[in-house]
């Protein structure tokens, strides 16, 4: 029997939601059920591939190609469950599913109206695709009171009746703020947030509260009291002292055990063992490195969120602290390298990582042309890797004018739009006039790599599969060329027609990929190209 979780947030966004989903999934798990984590998103994008990073954070890509909201990369890193299509919806899907429905005349000349299509769509959406899972968590995006998120907590309240009483459990997250003019910890908002839900139908089971401070006892208590749950189901969530931490903190308050005991399961000891050993490597590493990442998107750092946490896995896996530096990479559009140096020159590692548009594609060419010449570890990823062929291609392939046809249609195009790839056994195809949504190379492609190569030596295995989303690509018919400016094509797609690795012999370690390899690191699986683009870069700091 599969039951269904619902994680609501109240008082204000930005609470941890999507981490507390994640890690309540990883604390089912650690007592042996399998489980399955999904969001439900209230705003109108039909999907937040064509939303800027800098407003609401990283895309995150699935196997199956769909881009997704990030938190579904909080539930893969905790989990290890892989997402997929299914496990991510918005009001916009919903309604174009919908709409879609009404104009083939599925509706039968009914009336469509929000109750019962749109919330029909929404249910149908939460019991999808569930085969043997033992939990189903759906995280409502956004907080209690919008009226964009009014037609999902509707679904779920005819939901629990579908359900019956054992079926599902509603978890709400809180903030208890700390008014430090008169010292104390206030429970009204966790009140009225509760109310809120009350007001439409929605009783939660269980609260967790976000709070900067321990709760007293008689807190905790009153708080029940009000809300209208037991004093052990008020789960204080205290801000912990790394994300690697709160699984423990979380269980330690009691929140499995209380999940359990709603739905009236034995109780199973958890295994937190690798929780325990990751939190403890992560706060005992034996040094530290800096990496710099030259970037588009630097003020939000949201933007590049698998990127920061794979970063911190291989971190980890070498018992190293990384400190990122983020670096706009319009700084280094000048010809001055003393500007380079002085951002450059004590770092470890310099990455360049995915990202859209002309804007800041010379400072990345800039810090790439730095980071190999001198011999600073370098990791391209997409974006990155395309201004790391360009960079080689103006600097050492005698092609001054090299370019990417992203940017227009002059130079020498050694990036460009690509009009048709295959999928398995079909073919994609694409013009330059197609929408933008949802039309890049997306999902999981293979990747064949060459055996005397640097990614072999990372890989140890010459077929890979990893997950894509870009648009152009390396136009192949330039091998040579690039080989012959030292930059080989270490990657291929099966058909041997798309560039997907490229690396530098002439360098310690210089290494470019067209896919996002951060999307598949996870804790306790640091991604085998972020482990040892650490481990260069501590050999890297040992020299500077
Ligand atoms: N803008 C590039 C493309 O569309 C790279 C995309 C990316 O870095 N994700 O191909």
């Amino acid at each position: 029997m599969t039951r269904f979780i619902f994680i609501t947030g109240g008082v204000v966004s930005s609470l941890g939601k999507g981490l507390a989903s994640a890690v309540l999934g990883s604390l089912l798990q650690s007592r042996g059920y399998k489980v399955r984590l999904r969001k439900l998103d209230p705003y109108l994008n039909v999907d937040p591939g064509t939303m800027s990073p800098t407003q609401h954070g990283e895309v995150f890509v699935t196997d199956d190609g769909a881009e997704t909201d990030l938190d579904l990369g909080h539930y893969e890193r905790f989990t290890g469950v892989t997402t997929k299509k299914t496990d991510n919806v918005t009001t916009g899907r919903i309604y174009s599913d919908v709409l879609a429905r009404e104009r083939r005349g599925d509706y039968l000349g009914a009336t469509i109206q929000v109750i019962p299509h749109v919330t029909d769509a929404i249910k149908e959406f939460v019991r999808n695709d569930i085969t043997d899972e033992d939990f189903v968590l759906c995280e409502i995006g956004g907080t209690v009171g919008d009226i964009e998120s009014l037609p999902f907590l509707e679904a779920i309240r005819q939901l629990r009746n579908d359900l019956g009483s054992n079926g599902s459990c509603i978890v709400h997250v809180t903030l208890l703020p700390f008014i430090h003019a008169a010292g104390e910890l206030k429970t009204k908002p966790t009140q009225h947030s509760v109310k809120e839900l009350q007001s439409v139908g929605l009783q939660p089971d269980i609260l967790l509260c976000r709070t900067e401070r321990p709760v007293p006892l008689d807190q905790k208590n009153k708080i029940g009291q009000f809300c209208n749950v037991a004093a052990a189901d008020v789960i204080i969530a205290e801000d912990a002292r790394s994300i690697y931490q709160v699984p423990l903190a979380y269980h330690s308050q009691g929140f499995d055990t209380q999940i359990c005991r709603h739905f009236n399961l034995d109780e199973k000891k958890p295994v937190l063992k690798r929780w325990e050993s990751i939190a403890y490597d992560f706060e005992n590493p034996e040094g530290k490195i800096t990496i710099a990442i030259v970037g588009k998107y630097t003020s939000l750092q949201d933007s590049y969120k698998s990127l920061g946490e794979a970063i911190t896995h291989g971190g980890i896996a070498n018992k190293l602290k990384v400190e990122v530096e983020w670096i706009d990479s319009e700084v280094f559009e000048t010809e001055n390298d003393d500007i380079l140096s002085h951002y450059l020159s004590n770092i470890s590692g310099v990455l360049v990582p995915g990202g859209f548009g002309k804007r800041g594609s010379e400072g990345k060419i800039n810090a790439i042309r730095f980071a190999r010449q001198r011999h600073i570890p370098f990791f391209g990823i997409c974006f990155g890797m395309q201004m790391a062929v360009l960079e080689s291609a103006r600097a050492l392939g005698n092609l001054p004018n090299a370019n990417s046809s992203e940017f227009g249609s002059g130079g020498d195009l050694l990036v460009g739009l690509m009009t048709e790839w295959a999928t398995g056994n079909s073919k994609e195809q694409r013009t330059d006039f197609d929408d933008l949504g949802g039309t890049m190379r997306l999902g999981a492609y293979e990747c064949h790599i060459t055996r005397e190569s640097l990614a072999y030596q990372i890989y140890n295995t010459i077929e890979i599969s990893e997950r894509h989303r870009h648009r152009y690509e390396v136009n192949i018919n330039f091998q040579k060329l690039l080989e012959d400016a030292g930059l080989f094509i270490s990657g291929l797609s099966p058909d041997g027609r798309l560039p997907e690795i490229v690396e530098r012999k002439d360098h310690p370690f210089f290494i470019a990929v067209q896919f996002h390899p951060e999307l598949k690191s996870k804790p306790f699986q640091p991604h085998p190209l972020f482990t040892e683009f650490v481990s260069a870069a501590g050999k890297h700091s040992r020299l500077v």
